[in-house]
Formats: structure tokens, C-alpha cells, sequence
């Protein structure tokens, strides 16, 4: 099969579709990176440039928050739009200049955070009137704590708003384990981290008729890193749940594009296996923290003499130490770690060098 051929830039619609049927066809997914400043951004791109992929950079909340700054008031969300608005351009600016393909994401919103997806839509919607396709390519919505129901009926009302822009949106079922941005699911008992497949069937025939939607499932998967043997990955249920809607639905196999949270601390034969099942997303947060913040500490341990004042060092006690107390000499040693990272990921997604952009 030739490979498939991406145009540098952000990534929408029906071309975003015909994306994951490609990676499907493959058997390879995307790495999904939470990005939060413009280190992380280019850490990205670069990573990408690379691999010959395309790769997905997505806002948490939070980090949509930090990238406008934590000095910004967050009141209604105000910050967390702006910022993720201003990532977005950032990103679609800086796309073209690496050559990349680019999946704009956003990343979990309970039901508390629906104001803060609503704000970017407004924005979205505006934006696609002008351009005729929309800012982002899509944004996730984690109703899991609520009841099915509720969750698939808000799903269906932001995605009815979503489809004549042809956006996609991530939806969760089940509870992703572990911990992120203040949702502490450690505790959570074992049945519920992994998504049954009548669930998945439900949420196929609401919003199947809407638009275009992926599904974040709980198959073991947890947010963080954490002492492997506590809860146990089990692709297998992703399987599941496609053979439960090919044979109720007389689809195609794999009809479901699924999404992988909680990546980090995986081997690849998980990985490979979750992918094989029609996996075409998997987040990565924990591993590229850890990447881009080790370098700097080496950094910091390394050059501990040079950073005690201005002036001074072993060399002599009027040496200047301007080279070693600029912040560019730190952060791209975190540049260049979690760039360094994602090359892993997109190894182990086998999505390395599997497109021309
Ligand atoms: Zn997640």
C-alpha cells in the first residue's frame, strides 16, 4: 500500500477521517501530546518532522490555561480559552514552517468544563466562517462520571454543534485510572476501568447518525506512571466492543476509532495490540514531562557552580556566567528530550515514517 500523503498544516474534516482509515488499514496510531508553552509545541513539531507523521497536539484545560499564562484570570474559563485559542494560531502558524500535518486537539472536559469548549467553539465557529474549516480538528468531552444517558445526550448536542464544521469529538467511556489535571480516579473500583462493549454500541447508535466521533475506552489504562501489577491493561475489551458493533451493525471491522489514555509506561506490546483493535490516538503526558524536566535537572546539577551569581565560576571570581544563566541554554535541553521521547512513541505506534508530508 502506498503511503499516505498529508499536507503540512492542520489537519480537518473529512481528510482527518480518511486519516484514521489510512492508520487503520496501516495498523499504526498517533502519539497525542499535551502541550503547554511554546517549547512543547516545537518539541512536538520537531518529533514529527522526523517521524514523517503527522502527530496530534492537544490542550488539557489546564495547560490550555498555561499557555496564556497562570498570570491570566480563569474566571468562566476566560483563561483557558484564551490560551487554547492562542496555542491554536501558535500551532497553525508554526506547522507550515516544520512541514508537519498537525491533529488540533483538546483534551478532557467534564461536565464543569463545558463552558471552557463552548467558548473555543464560539471562537471555532467564527474562525470557520472565515476560513471555511474550523481552528481545531476536534475536542474531547469526559462525561464518564456521569450516567450513560447523560453522557451520550451532551455528546450529541456539543457534536450537533460540531458537525457542520466537520470537527471530530473524543468522547470517554468507562474511567481512565490514575490521576490527571486534579481528576483523581485511583480509587475507582477495578470494574469500571474497563468499558463494556454495550456501552460502546450505545454510544455508536446516538451519535454514529450526528457526525464524526473517536472513543476514549477503559481497557486497564491509567493516567500517570505508576508500580506495574495494581490494574491490569486488557486490549482485548477494545476488540470486544468492535466485533459486538460489526456483528449488531453489519459494519466493517474495527468500525470504532478508538483512543488510548494514559500511554505513558507502556511496553509496545501493548501498544502494538491496542492499535491492532483500532487504536488511532494514544496520549503520552507523563513520559514527555519526564523527558523535557530530567535534561533541565541535569542541566541544573552540571552547571551548579555557573549558576550561583551573575558573575563568577570555577574559571574566576569576575568570569561572567551569562551563556549558562539563559534560560534558552536550559528549556532546549527540554526541547530537545521530549522531542527525543515522541520519536519512541511514534516507534512503538509504528506510525514512524509511515506518510509523506
Ligand atoms: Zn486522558
Amino acid at each position: 500500500m502506498s503511503k499516505m500523503k498529508l499536507k503540512p498544516g492542520v489537519i480537518t474534516g473529512s481528510a482527518l477521517q480518511e486519516t484514521f482509515e489510512y492508520m487503520k488499514t496501516v495498523g499504526c496510531a498517533l502519539p497525542a501530546v499535551n502541550c503547554i508553552g511554546s517549547n512543547t509545541v516545537v518539541a512536538a513539531l520537531a518529533a514529527a518532522r522526523e517521524a514523517k507523521s503527522p502527530i496530534v497536539i492537544q490542550f488539557s484545560n489546564s495547560g490550555a490555561h498555561f499557555f496564556g499564562g497562570k498570570f491570566l484570570d480563569n474566571k468562566n474559563e476566560q483563561g483557558a480559552i484564551a490560551g487554547a485559542i492562542a496555542g491554536a494560531h501558535y500551532v497553525r502558524n508554526l506547522a507550515q514552517a516544520y512541514g508537519v500535518a498537525v491533529v488540533l486537539h483538546t483534551d478532557h472536559a467534564a461536565k464543569k468544563l463545558l463552558p471552557w469548549v463552548e467558548g473555543m467553539l464560539n471562537h471555532g465557529e467564527a474562525y470557520y466562517a472565515k476560513h471555511g474549516e474550523p481552528l481545531f480538528s476536534s475536542h474531547m468531552l469526559d462525561l464518564s462520571e456521569e450516567p450513560l444517558h447523560e453522557n451520550l445526550e451532551i455528546c450529541a448536542r456539543i457534536l450537533k454543534r460540531m458537525s457542520p464544521m466537520k470537527m471530530t469529538l473524543e468522547i470517554e467511556l468507562g474511567v481512565t485510572g490514575g490521576e490527571e489535571d486534579g481528576v483523581d480516579n485511583t480509587d475507582v473500583d477495578n470494574a469500571k476501568l474497563y468499558t463494556q462493549p454495550a456501552d460502546v454500541l450505545a454510544a455508536y447508535d446516538a451519535l454514529q447518525p450526528i457526525g464524526r466521533f473517536t472513543v476514549a475506552a477503559s481497557f486497564g489504562n491509567t493516567h500517570g506512571v505508576y508500580k506495574p501489577g495494581n490494574v491490569k491493561l486488557r486490549p482485548i475489551i477494545l476488540k470486544n466492543s468492535q466485533d459486538a458493533i460489526q456483528k449488531e451493525r453489519r459494519t466493517g471491522a474495527n468500525p470504532v476509532n478508538f483512543v488510548f489514555h494514559g500511554g505513558s509506561g507502556s511496553s509496545r506490546e501493548e501498544i502494538r495490540e491496542a492499535v491492532s483493535y483500532g487504536v488511532i490516538k494514544m496520549n503520552i503526558d507523563t513520559d514527555t514531562q519526564w523527558a523535557f524536566t530530567h535534561p533541565v535537572k541535569k542541566y541544573m546539577d552540571e552547571k551548579s557552580a555557573y549558576l550561583q551569581d551573575q558573575l563568577g565560576n570555577p574559571e574566576g571570581p569576575d568570569k561572567p556566567n551569562k551563556k549558562y544563566i539563559d534560560p534558552r541554554a536550559w528549556l532546549h535541553a527540554g526541547e530537545k528530550g521530549m522531542a527525543a521521547r515522541l520519536v519512541d512513541a511514534f516507534k512503538d505506534l509504528n506510525s514512524f515514517g509511515q506518510f509523506e508530508v
